[in-house]
C-alpha cells in the first residue's frame, strides 16, 4: 500500500511521542507570547509553561470552545502579524456566528502535504481524475485541490450544485475520483438513476467523503449504488479543514495526522478524559499551524480512539468514525441515542432512505417520538397498505431491537422531505419544553 510520507506515518511510536513534546512546547510558548487571550488564560490558571513537559501534563490547560472563537472573531486568535498571514477562512458553521481562521504560507504548505498523506493512503495519485464537488467553496474545497495537485492528479474544481452538469463533467473527463460529502454522494447517485445512467458507464471507482457524520450504512448504500470504494475522512475548519484525519486502504477507522495534531477523547460533561478507548469529545491541540493555533479545541464530535497497529504499517493513532455531535443526543423517555442509529435503521430497511424527520412530544405518560420517512422512489408500495403495514413493523421492531426505543411510523412519498429538510438527512423538530 502506497504512503506519502513514509518516515513519519510509520514512525515509532515513542519517537513521536516525543516529537509531539517537542512541538507542543513551541507552540504553548508562541501563543503565550502572541495571543492575548492565551497569555490572559495560563496566567489566571497560574500555568508554568516549563512544566508541560508530557501530553499528560497538558490537561492542567483548559478547553478551548468554539465560543471562544466567537468572541475573539475576526483577527484576535491569530498569532502572527498579519502580512504573514496568506488566507483567511471565514466560516459561519452551523450556528450562523462567524470565526475567522487565518493560514501562513507554511500552514497552507502543511495542509497540502496532509491532504497528498490522505489522498495517497487510499491510492488516488497521477494516474487519477478527481472531481472536487462541493455544493459551495467550503475550506475544505481549497485544501482538497491543492493536496490533488501535489500528488499529480488530474484536478477538476466543480463545486456547483447543478446535479446534470456534475453528471456531465465526471462523463466527460472520466472522473475516477469523487471528492464531497455523502449527501452529495448519494444525490449525484439517485440523479444518475434518473437520468437512466447506469454506474458502469462511468470510471468512478472511489470517493473521498466528509464533512458531516454518516454511516456504516450510508457507506454501504453509496458503494452499492455507486459501484466504487468510498473513505471517509475528517477535518473541521477551525483546526484546519480536511486533512486531521482520514482512513486508510484497511477502511477501519481514520489515522490522525499527530505529527500536527495532538488528540485527546473527553467526558463532554465531566470534561474530564475518557479511558482509552472509549467514547467521548474529541479535542484538538495543533502543533505546527502558525496563523491559528489552537490549545485543547472542543469539537464537539464524538468518537473513540483505536490504538492497535493497523494492517496498513502506519503507527499514526486511528480514531473511529465520527458517529455524532455532544450537542446532538436525543433524551426519549430517558433512552439516550444519537439520531444518526435512526438513519442507520431507515437505511438497512428496503424501500426506504436515509431522510427522515424525527418530531417528539411530551404529555402525562411521557415522551412520544414520531419518524416521518421517505418511501423510496419507485418502491411499489404506496397503495398497498398492507405493504406498508409490513415495512412499518419492520422499522418499529428494528427500533425496539436496537435502541429500545417506541415509535409512531409515518410513510411518506419520495421528495416529501427534501424541500424542508434542506441538506440535512435527519432533521429534528422537539415539542417538549425542557
Ligand atoms: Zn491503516
Amino acid at each position: 500500500m502506497p504512503i506519502y510520507d513514509r518516515d513519519t506515518e510509520t514512525m515509532p511510536r515513542a519517537e513521536l511521542e516525543q516529537l509531539q513534546v517537542e512541538r507542543l512546547q513551541a507552540t504553548l510558548r508562541r501563543v503565550y507570547r502572541n495571543v492575548a487571550f492565551y497569555r490572559q488564560r495560563f496566567d489566571e490558571q497560574r500555568i508554568d509553561l516549563a512544566r508541560i513537559r508530557s501530553i499528560d501534563a497538558l490537561r492542567q490547560i483548559p478547553l478551548t470552545t468554539r465560543h471562544d472563537l466567537h468572541a475573539s472573531y475576526p483577527y484576535d486568535m491569530f498569532a502572527v502579524p498579519l502580512r504573514d498571514i496568506v488566507r483567511i477562512h471565514s466560516t459561519s458553521g452551523t450556528t450562523g456566528r462567524p470565526i475567522g481562521v487565518g493560514y501562513t504560507h507554511n500552514d497552507i504548505g502543511h495542509w497540502t502535504t496532509l491532504i497528498a498523506r490522505v489522498l495517497t493512503g487510499v491510492d488516488i495519485s497521477d494516474r487519477d481524475f478527481v472531481q472536487i464537488a462541493f455544493t459551495n467553496l467550503a475550506t475544505g474545497t481549497f485544501g482538497f485541490h491543492y493536496g490533488a495537485e501535489r500528488v499529480g492528479a488530474s484536478v477538476i474544481p466543480a463545486s456547483i450544485s447543478d446535479l446534470h452538469e456534475q453528471i456531465r463533467i465526471m462523463r466527460d473527463y472520466k472522473t475516477t475520483a469523487l471528492l464531497s460529502s455523502p449527501t452529495y454522494a448519494l444525490r449525484i447517485a439517485r440523479a444518475l438513476q434518473e437520468m437512466e445512467i447506469r454506474p458502469q458507464e462511468l470510471n468512478l471507482r472511489c470517493a473521498l467523503l466528509g464533512g458531516e457524520p454518516w454511516s456504516e450504512a450510508l457507506r454501504a448504500k453509496i458503494e452499492e449504488d455507486l459501484q466504487i470504494v468510498a473513505y471517509d475522512n475528517y477535518g473541521l475548519s477551525e483546526i484546519m479543514g480536511p486533512g486531521v484525519s482520514a482512513e486508510c486502504e484497511c477502511k477501519d477507522g481514520l489515522h490522525v495526522n499527530e505529527d500536527h495534531f495532538l488528540v485527546e477523547v473527553i467526558d463532554p460533561v465531566t470534561l474530564e478524559p475518557r479511558a482509552m478507548g472509549e467514547q467521548g469529545e474529541l479535542v484538538f491541540t495543533t502543533l505546527t499551524k502558525e496563523g491559528f493555533p489552537l490549545i485543547r479545541y472542543r469539537t464537539g464530535d464524538l468518537a473513540h480512539l483505536m490504538p492497535e497497529p493497523c494492517r496498513c504499517g502506519r503507527t499514526l493513532m486511528r480514531m473511529s468514525r465520527v458517529s455524532g455531535r455532544c450537542d446532538d443526543l436525543l433524551i426519549v423517555n430517558g433512552n439516550k441515542f444519537f439520531p444518526g442509529r435512526i438513519e442507520e435503521i431507515l437505511l438497512a430497511t428496503e424501500g426506504l432512505g436515509s431522510r427522515a424527520e424525527l418530531i417528539l412530544e411530551r404529555d402525562a405518560r411521557g415522551d412520544h417520538l414520531q419518524i416521518r420517512t421517505e418511501v423510496e422512489q419507485g418502491f411499489p408500495l404506496l397503495d398497498e397498505i398492507k405493504n406498508l403495514e409490513r415495512l412499518k413493523r419492520q422499522v418499529s421492531s428494528a427500533l425496539a431491537a436496537v435502541l429500545g426505543l417506541e415509535a409512531r411510523i409515518v410513510l411518506v412519498e419520495h421528495g416529501t422531505l427534501t424541500r424542508a429538510a434542506g441538506k440535512r438527512k435527519l432533521i429534528v423538530t422537539d415539542h417538549r419544553t425542557q
